[in-house]
């Protein structure tokens, strides 16, 4: 049976971070994925933007996180030449309610650290984006886009420099406590020991917590899927900025936006709703929907909407729940301790990986 100090479950961006934090310490590091390559599933079916951490209620994980992931995630792109923008967000407003929705994020966005928003009215959102129609608008620098692919192949190249390993086609499928370690089987019939291990399995998270022997029904930490589908179009060109619709932050998403990738080309959505299995086939059903959601701040004929990605969120917020924030736990009050649970990781997960690293760092060592 080989020994592994850390083991981590998962090669999306999260697990990569985490890796690539980790392995800075030599600390006998192998992340295991059972796909064959990297960010296979959840970090490379979504909108690719850098979150700014306006969204998130003071106080929570996702906010801080966000933040603090906004800043490491710029500072690591620029100093490994990742392709990214620092576009910035245009957050508009059609009707009174929006715009009490819209100081709300101001004043979160000024407690939570942000840097500051300014105000725009419509003709000031003319002015930089003459296809965009709103009531007012709250333009937020912090936000950009970012090539997720070449960063998470830069994080895999890292934790090899590092000495770590990233190692394919492993699907762990048990997990035994065994005194001060971890057991952990493999379906190729391979079995690790391991101090530390990092359940970082994205759409299959609360199947691994499940594994362990943790009673997830009454710690709440089933995992709802959530899908959200993607229309293209070529028909209107020259967006700079990302536009987003203000939702209330109990929503489930965040309102079908229009964003832009590093080649320019445009893109709408994505929209949400709940699935009960993984299949990332792209239903159409909702073109409807998109389609007036859209015609809402700019106008789009419905037969310039080409379907494009469908990507699926893991939430801990099930259809009637409020805000719910990531669980990220050293499982030590569980009676496991040294295992690192990651469960709900949905947006701004990629934006806050790097500052997710660094908090499980610190879990860490209060464990050493
Ligand atoms: C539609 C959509 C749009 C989004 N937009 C944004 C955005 O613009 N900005 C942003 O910051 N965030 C965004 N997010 C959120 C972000 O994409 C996720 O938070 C992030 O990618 C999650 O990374 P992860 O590493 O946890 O999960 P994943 O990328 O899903 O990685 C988990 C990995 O674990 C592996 N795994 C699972 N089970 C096992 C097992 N038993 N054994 C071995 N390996 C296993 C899987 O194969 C997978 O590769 C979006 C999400 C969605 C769905």
């Amino acid at each position: 049976m080989e020994k592994v100090k850390t083991l981590i479950i998962g090669a999306g961006a999260i697990g990569l971070a985490i890796a690539y934090e980790l392995s800075k310490y030599n600390e006998d590091i192998v992340v295991v994925e059972k796909e064959n390559s990297f960010g296979k599933h959840t970090s490379s079916r979504n909108s690719e933007v850098i979150h700014a951490g306006h969204y998130y209620p003071p106080g929570s994980l996702k906010a801080k996180l966000c933040i603090e992931g906004n800043k490491l995630l710029y500072e690591y792109l620029d100093s490994h030449s990742i392709s990214h923008k620092n576009t910035g967000k245009i957050l508009i407003a059609n009707c009174e309610e929006e715009i009490q929705l819209l100081e709300r994020y101001y004043k979160w966005g000024e407690e939570n650290g942000c840097p500051p928003f300014t105000w725009m009215s419509s003709i000031d959102v003319k002015n930089i984006e003459p296809d965009i129609f709103c009531l007012k608008a709250l333009f937020i620098p912090s936000s950009g886009i970012f090539d997720t692919h070449l960063y998470m192949k830069s994080l895999v190249n890292n934790i090899e420099n590092n000495n770590g390993y990233v190692i394919y086609g492993m699907e762990v499928i048990s997990i035994q406590k065994e005194n001060n370690s971890y057991i952990v089987g493999f379906k190729n019939g391979e079995y690790y020991q391991c101090d530390f291990v990092i359940n970082s399995a994205g759409l299959w998270a609360d199947e691994i917590a499940l594994m362990l022997g943790m009673d997830i029904n009454s710690l709440g930490l089933n995992q709802f899927l959530c899908k959200g589908e993607y229309y293209k179009t070529t028909a209107i060109k020259g967006i700079k900025h990302l536009v987003y619709p203000v939702t209330t932050p109990n929503s489930i998403f965040l309102g079908i936006h229009l964003t832009i990738n590093l080649g320019g080309e445009m893109r709408f959505g994505p929209n949400a709703f709940y699935v009960d299995k993984i299949d990332y086939k792209f239903q159409e059903e909702y073109i409807d929907e998109f389609f007036k959601e859209i015609n809402r701040y700019i106008s789009v004929k419905k037969d310039d909407l080409i379907p494009d990605d469908t990507g699926i969120r893991p939430k801990l917020q099930g259809p009637k729940d409020g805000f719910k924030d990531f669980y990220i736990r050293e499982e030590s009050k569980n009676g496991f301790p040294g295992f690192i649970n990651l469960i709900g990781m949905e947006s701004p997960g990629l934006t806050a990986s790097l500052a997710i690293a660094k908090y499980i760092k610190s879990l860490i060592n209060e464990k050493l």
